[in-house]
């Protein structure tokens, strides 16, 4: 499989305070050099506490923020430094769905209209017959009834909504879809539903995906290959397997820990990390994870550990690979 995506040394800070743009009033390094390839038909699950960057990464790479600095290559083209009218055939490629469907989704316009709404934007279809038969097929696509285009978003469930947000992404027939937390606020047997939907849905349109998620529970079952990140950086990117069963990093073997239930080839001793990620603006030296990890030396408080390759398709960033 070739990359679709490839992101290169990526940062997104965001400057506070008075004098916005001056380092010394305060920033918050949301993003801060991370490098990942997302081959095509290929979902990367991108993991981490909340305020880890995840879903900064995820705006950045779509161009719904501008990066501070690094790379985005999407098809060998940097799509960082197009303009506004350079950027929109990568627009329709590029799509995102997020977690609270409420807000994406206007509650004045029935699900026809909203699923209409980017066909016309974007000038793809005009005559009234060919738009409801393409509305109809989108519903259908993602599971949903034709009848449904009359209702309001207000008169679905959360799984009906999520599944109009993923017919409204469809609409354009992308190539890339970044999933921002997309079943979290979701019971867990809608939660399965939807991630059936995202797999089936990826067969039948080879859509290629980024997968956010907090927890190592959800991207398992839909993720091939998963980063996980810790204040800004990636710490871990292995492949699903490697990672679920050789986990290098201590914060990715504590997210591990924390999912109930695994089974007894993977179930190991619950690694306790204390307290909250820490202030963002104001993130530890060297190891950013060293006032938590219960393996912690003197080395991780002055110098930061960089990934490094520990098998194949599999990488992480501790001092402790060198001893
Ligand atoms: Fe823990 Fe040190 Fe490894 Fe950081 S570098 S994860 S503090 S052992």
């Amino acid at each position: 499989m070739s990359s679709l995506l490839e992101v290169r040394n990526l940062k997104k800070y965001f400057f506070l305070g008075k004098g916005a743009g001056k380092e010394q009033n305060g920033v918050v390094r949301a993003v801060d050099g991370i490098s990942f390839t997302v081959k095509k038909c290929e979902t990367l699950g991108l993991v981490g506490e909340s305020g880890c960057g995840k879903s900064s990464a995820g705006r950045v790479i779509l161009r719904l923020l501008t990066a501070t600095a690094g790379e985005i290559l999407y098809e060998g083209q940097n799509i960082e430094q197009l303009s506004h009218r350079e950027l929109l055939p990568y627009r329709r490629k590029m799509q995102i769905i997020f977690q609270d469907q409420s807000g994406s989704l206007n509650p004045h316009l029935t699900i026809g209209n909203a699923l209409g709404e980017p066909l016309r934007v974007h000038r793809l279809i005009y005559r009234k017959e060919e738009l409801k038969a393409k509305v109809e097929h989108l519903l259908e696509l993602v599971g949903l009834s034709p009848d449904q285009m009359c209702r309001y978003p207000h008169e679905l469930s959360g799984g009906q909504r999520q599944r109009v947000a993923l017919a409204r992404a469809l609409a354009l027939n992308p190539q890339l879809i970044v999933c921002d937390e997309p079943v979290s606020a979701l019971d867990v047997s809608i939660q399965a539903q939807i991630i059936n939907l995202l797999k089936e849905l990826q067969q039948k349109c080879g859509l290629t995906y980024i997968f956010i998620a907090h927890d190592l529970r959800v991207v398992k079952h839909i993720s091939d290959r998963i980063a996980v990140m810790y204040l800004g950086k990636i710490v871990e990117l292995s492949s699903k397997e490697s990672l679920y069963a050789r986990a290098k990093h201590p914060y990715t073997q504590a997210l591990l820990a924390s999912i109930p239930r695994l089974t007894p080839s993977v179930r190991r001793q619950p690694l306790i990390f204390s307290g909250e990620p820490p202030n963002p603006l104001n993130p530890p030296a060297g190891c950013h994870f060293h006032t938590r990890c219960p393996y912690a030396f003197a080395r991780c408080a002055w110098e930061e550990p960089l990934l490094q390759a520990v098998d194949f398709d599999h990488s992480a960033a501790c001092h402790l690979l060198d001893r």
